[in-house]
């Protein structure tokens, strides 16, 4: 999709007068490089500059007291309306400040004031200028966020010859529907949008924030939709498969599939059978059962005679599914086989002739299976689990490796709305709402970490009868040393308690010494098991029926979530310890509560959606989620489902975008940089 409109907006900003490359990397840095990009870069707030602290004024210029040394301040009496003033000023060019204002005469002077003891100063006016060029200094000024060595005069500046670089785009929004919502052009409301003139045009709820963040979300919709409307006329590999192997598995299986499993399964092995593409993501909270599921569906590919291939992020998750895989599929006589970057050299060569000449059904690695020059036999179906720690950037690449592969995205995340409609949209969603029957509701408690003595004391009893625990301690950041510390720290005074019984799992660990830990852990060679967050995605051990976390406040809520999801896999009663330091703010008191209350996955990542933003939720790893620049989801979320039903109308009307509308709306794409994915889509 080529813009209809070539457009000044994309140029460098150092094709601007007055903008070098050291101001360039500046504003790269702050908001991107182009000129559209800094003017998508919007003001937090107005400054009134009648306004107190701000002071715009006549002063009379009375006296310069030059400092006794560089250290001391310069000082300048002034006589105005209201006092005597000084204005000071530190680091100062004393050639400037004596051509800016000589004595005996009058300047006006704008900036914040201050009252000192008994009379009233001004540290470095933002504005002086004689008399007669008053009118140049603004009376309201809009307030960027910044970034070191770049000054809001500096942002207004380049804005000032910016928006003159705004063309007159043909209007892609509906007429009546703007005339409804009395919304101006998107030139006017860019242009309005930079010169605020009251704090009321800079709340998300006035109509130029409220145009401009539908022209982004409506752009989010479109390209999302107009993938999958792609995706849909995709011809992809009909796996129809004989049922045979499948009804063998369920022979199998020690327990009934739950109604949401097998509602989950129907809708995936519909899009398996039909001869379009499939895109679907199977979403359902921790311990819901997806693996089964995905297992189906790869059982299912293998029954019509291609290989299925898993992805997962992390080695322990990859070995971990292949034992569970393997447990089912050796007695159908499938065969697994498992490639991550730890295998090297001729067991590599091997492993890699068996998956191009077919003998390897399932595959299973991470994510570098597709980033080297793995050749497949007949690769038919693709299942990418924990799908939140990769990028959607990832996930359209996939799909270039073979396009008629059919694509089984999971995630333990449980998605808001509003962002699985933002972030996943280019897919079918299958929803797994239901827990497995042998599941126990967990027993969570928040304390703390004071009451450590109690906590050991109880643990010592617990592991007595024979209850296994997960000891996690917070580790943001693998290299922040302190936090290994604290876990090392941890692990030592947990050993004195329990003596030989206790592993320490982080990291910086080598992968092999992680799963040999794990695997003590699952022979009950140990009993607790302390360590950062590397168990928090898709472990399972049910013995493990503890679950302690230290410095809970410091973990996002979903995080905690899928750590809680560690425990309550088996039959007994499980408890979450969720340990805090005092003190403890309020807020962060009633963020561990929401645990203790719920345990819907749903709930809690609404509401830490509505603590910690979109990036949050999703995860840090997240690399292919862009947060909006115009839209604000706190308060737009009306408009996302608005522009979700508007962009289903305009494509049953105009599905590949022709009409002037349609045409129009390529150029809202196009500024909004939303035809990259769809461009990705097309050269798969
Ligand atoms: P997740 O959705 O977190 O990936 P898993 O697929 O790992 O969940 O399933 C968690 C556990 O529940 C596994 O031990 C699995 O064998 C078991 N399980 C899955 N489905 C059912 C079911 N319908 N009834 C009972 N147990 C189930
Ligand atoms: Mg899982």
């Amino acid at each position: 999709m080529h813009p209809p409109l070539p457009s000044r907006l994309f140029s460098n900003l150092d094709t601007l007068p007055g903008i070098g490359p050291k101001n360039l990397k500046l504003f790269q840095k702050l908001c991107g490089k182009t000129i559209l990009s800094v003017l998508f870069h919007l003001p937090v707030a107005v400054v009134n500059r009648k306004k107190e602290p701000f002071v715009t004024i006549k002063a009379m210029v009375l006296k310069h007291e030059r400092p006794i040394s560089r250290k001391h301040p310069y000082k300048i009496h002034c006589h105005t309306d209201i006092g005597l003033l000084d204005i000071i000023f530190f680091n100062y060019k004393k050639d400037y400040i004596i051509k800016q204002l000589p004595e005996n005469t009058t300047r006006i002077i704008s900036g914040q004031i201050s009252r000192f003891s008994n009379h009233l100063q001004m540290t470095h006016p933002d504005y002086i200028v004689e008399e007669e060029n008053k009118s140049l200094i603004p009376l309201y000024e809009p307030i960027y966020p910044l970034t070191r060595g770049l000054s809001n005069k500096m942002i207004q500046n380049v804005l000032k010859t910016a928006l003159k670089c705004i063309p007159d785009f043909p209007e892609w929004q509906n007429e009546a529907f703007l005339k409804q919502q009395k919304w101006e052009s998107f030139k006017n409301c860019l242009i309005k949008v930079h010169s605020p003139v009251s704090n009321q045009e800079i709340s998300p709820f006035h109509p130029t924030r409220m145009r401009l963040a539908y022209d982004e979300l409506l752009a989010n919709q479109l390209a999302l939709a107009l993938v999958r409307q792609k995706m849909r006329k995709i011809k992809g590999i009909s796996l129809k498969g004989s049922g045979e192997l499948i009804q063998k598995l369920f022979a199998l299986l020690p327990f009934h599939l739950t109604e949401a499993q097998k509602r989950s399964f129907q809708e995936i092995q519909e899009d398996m059978a039909s001869s379009y593409r499939m895109s679907r993501l199977l979403q359902g909270d921790v311990g819901s059962g997806k693996t089964i599921v995905a297992l189906m569906a790869m059982i299912k590919a293998v029954e019509s005679g291609y290989q299925a291939c898993l992805m997962a992020p992390t080695d322990i998750l990859i070995r971990q599914h292949e034992t569970t895989l393997y447990k089912w599929c050796q007695p159908l006589g499938i065969s697994i086989i498992l490639l991550t970057g730890r295998e090297k050299g001729e067991k590599r060569e091997k492993i890699l002739n068996k998956i191009s000449d077919g003998s390897a059904q399932i595959v299973i690695g991470t994510h570098a299976l597709f980033q080297e020059n793995v050749v497949f036999h007949k690769l038919g179906l693709v299942v990418i689990d924990e799908q939140h720690r990769f990028g959607v950037e990832q996930r359209l690449a996939l799909t270039q490796k073979g396009i008629f592969v059919d694509i089984l995205a999971m995630t333990a995340t449980p998605i808001p709305r509003t962002l699985a409609l933002t972030y996943y949209g280019d897919m079918d969603i299958s929803k797994i709402d239901e827990k497995p029957p042998t599941r126990k509701p967990i027993d969570t408690r928040v304390l703390s970490v004071n009451k450590m003595d109690e906590t050991i004391q109880k643990l010592k009893n617990a592991v007595q009868k024979g209850a296994q625990v997960y000891w996690v301690c917070p580790l943001i950041e693998e290299t922040e040393k302190s936090d290994l510390a604290n876990v090392k720290h941890r692990f030592e005074y947990l050993e004195g308690k329990f003596p030989g019984r206790i592993g320490l799992i982080h990291g910086k660990m080598k992968g092999y010494e992680k799963d040999s830990l794990m695997q003590d852990f699952i022979d009950k060679k140990i009993d607790i098991l302390v360590a950062t967050t590397v168990i928090e995605v898709g472990v399972d051990v049910p013995n493990a029926t503890i679950m302690i976390i230290e410095q809970a406040e410091r973990f996002g809520l979903s995080q905690l979530h899928q750590l809680r999801g560690r425990i309550g896999r088996g039959s007994s009663q499980s408890v979450c310890l969720l340990l805090y330091q005092t003190p403890l703010s309020s807020t962060a008191k009633k963020r561990l509560n929401i645990m203790r209350q719920t345990e819907d996955g749903f709930i809690i990542a609404e509401e830490d959606l509505k603590l910690r933003g979109a990036g949050q939720v999703l995860g840090t790893q997240q690399s292919g989620f862009q947060a909006f620049k115009l839209a604000d989801l706190e308060f737009h979320t009306s408009l996302l489902f608005t522009a979700r039903d508007d962009v289903k109308m305009i494509l049953k009307q105009d599905p590949s975008l022709t009409s002037p509308r349609g045409e129009a709306l390529k150029n809202l794409l196009y500024l909004f940089n939303k035809d990259a994915k769809i461009k990705t889509i097309h050269s798969g």
